[in-house]
């Protein structure tokens, strides 16, 4: 397994970009352009270039401030006037990671113990769960369909290759991510190519998935961390894992590293 340098960690990011899609702010080790840590599209976006943009800089700031507040419903508001304003694949990707983490929240929202005389409460939260998990799915398909018809017009465009080869990972297609990798892998280069085989090998437990965390980290491409602490714990590497997690929360406020932190935490707690 390759190594990773912690050692970029230590230092402050260097630049402080803004989602253009999901409207994250998000520190950067790199000066081009990184990998948000919520919806996982690359950006290069900059405040004072999207505020060009009131209406749409406003939806996209109000999406992840409400998020970051737990208001869903202000954020489902504010996913839905994107939605209206700009129509892409990756607006559409976008809302498939949305409504999925809506989802998860009404599902995580269900208890049995505190709310035991509210069932009719937890059924409507497991009912919005189960909704928003197909809404998400569509959405996916939607991106899908969208990148497969501007592939018609252009099949190396990579930012269309990218976003079709995440939605089609997150609804766990997984040859169809394959091909579409490999595509992806035919445009020399490309930091979306190394980030997609990233993920890719990295689902499929491929051991040569650390050549790719080891790649994105010495270009400053901090989720590489998060993918590379997964591993770590696959191989019962906690203590290590646990370790860089923390060190890359201080970072970044990643939820899927929280999550896993957590995972880890309850993991020592039953040991
Ligand atoms: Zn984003």
């Amino acid at each position: 397994m390759e190594k990773l340098d912690l050692r970029i960690l230590d230092k402050d990011p260097i630049r402080l970009f803004r989602c253009e899609y999901c409207g994250c702010q998000v520190p950067s080790y790199n000066q081009e352009s990184t990998f948000c840590y919520f919806c996982e599209l690359n950006t290069s976006g900059m405040d004072e270039i999207l505020k060009k943009y009131p209406e749409f800089y406003t939806a996209i700031t109000s999406l992840t401030e409400s998020m970051n507040a737990s208001k869903w419903e202000d954020a489902d508001e504010a996913m839905r006037s994107l939605l209206q304003m700009r129509k892409s694949p990756e607006m559409s990707y976008t809302a498939g990671v949305f409504y999925k983490a809506y989802s998860d929240y009404m599902y995580g929202n269900r208890d049995y113990e505190y709310l035991g005389g509210y069932r009719e409460q937890n059924a409507k939260n497991i009912n919005a769960g189960i909704t928003f998990f197909y809404t998400s799915k569509a959405f996916f398909y939607s991106a899908i369909s969208q990148a497969n018809k501007n592939l018609e017009a252009d099949d190396k465009d990579p930012n269309m290759l990218f976003v079709k080869f995440m939605s089609e990972l997150k609804l766990k297609r997984l040859s169809d991510a394959r091909d579409t990798l490999q595509r992806l892998n035919q445009i020399s280069g490309s930091v979306k190519s190394a980030y997609a085989s990233m993920l890719y090998s990295s689902t499929m437990k491929d051991k040569r998935s650390s050549t790719f965390m080891k790649q994105l980290a010495d270009i400053g491409m901090i989720n590489s961390f998060y993918y590379f602490a997964k591993l770590l714990t696959q191989e019962n590497r906690l203590l290590e894992a646990k370790s860089i997690l923390i060190k890359m929360l201080t970072r970044v406020n990643m939820p899927a590293a929280k999550e896993l932190l957590d995972d880890i935490n309850e993991t020592f707690e039953i040991v």
